[in-house]
């Protein structure tokens, strides 16, 4: 069960987490609400809140969060972020609303957000964990990926990825290897760190971290 959060409690949870950010690093580390599975009233909140970038990870429930949101409250305007699978054929159905597309990973994905949605800004996503299946493409092909994006006229902004399940200190290595990455191939951006491992994520050089959990609390499922 889940129970959807009152706008103080948001934001005393937003301001708990970015105190605690503030602790480990003075960079300024933007933070993107995750919505998935909450309906559009948790993106009013989260907006209310001083929330400007909100993250979706399915498609359609995007477009459908997107449209309820403007009937409810006109005028809303959320930068939405895509931070889930994405399928080739659902690329056209969210190119108007996607101000980030966090979650490129292959090159069929890049070259068709690169025709519904041109000169999109983009990252490139890494499979930091190694489960097949979960997103992101092996950390050795994100180059040649990284410059097939750019080639196709996408402004790639930097690098996502998810860290290991587990103990936050895991995700530590993999922040690291993101990071060095993102540099190495000129991208200010590094997308790490959810719920569980952003102070990890902040303190590895994260640019925004991903929340869903700890300004919500638990997802409703879906
Ligand atoms: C769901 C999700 C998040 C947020 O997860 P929490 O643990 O609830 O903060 C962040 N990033 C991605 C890619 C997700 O799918």
């Amino acid at each position: 069960m889940s129970d959807t959060p009152d706008l103080s409690t948001v934001r005393e949870r937003l301001a708990a987490v970015r105190s605690r950010i503030a602790e480990v690093t003075d960079r300024p580390v933007r933070i993107v609400a995750v919505t998935k599975t909450h309906g559009w009233d948790v993106v009013d909140l989260a907006m209310r809140a001083g929330v400007e970038d909100v993250a979706e990870n399915y498609a359609q429930e995007l477009v459908a969060k997107a449209r309820d949101l403007t009937t409810h409250v006109p005028g809303a305007e959320p930068s939405w972020h895509f931070i889930g699978r994405l399928q080739s054929n659902k690329v056209r159905s969210i190119a108007g609303l996607v101000r980030c597309w966090e979650s490129i990973d292959r090159s069929s994905v890049a070259d068709e957000v690169a025709r519904r949605a041109p000169g999109a800004r983009v990252m490139v996503q890494l499979d930091l964990a190694g489960i097949a299946g979960r997103g992101g493409c092996p950390p050795g092909d994100a180059p040649a990926l990284v410059d097939r994006c750019r080639a196709s006229g996408l402004d790639v902004v930097g690098l996502m990825g998810v860290g290991p399940p587990g103990d936050p200190e895991h995700s530590r290595p993999a922040f690291r290897q993101l990071v060095a990455l993102a540099d190495e191939l000129g991208l200010p951006e590094r997308s790490i760190g959810m719920s569980g491992d952003f102070l990890v994520a902040a303190e590895e050089g994260a640019t925004s971290v991903r929340l869903g959990t700890a300004l919500f609390g638990p997802r409703p499922a879906r």
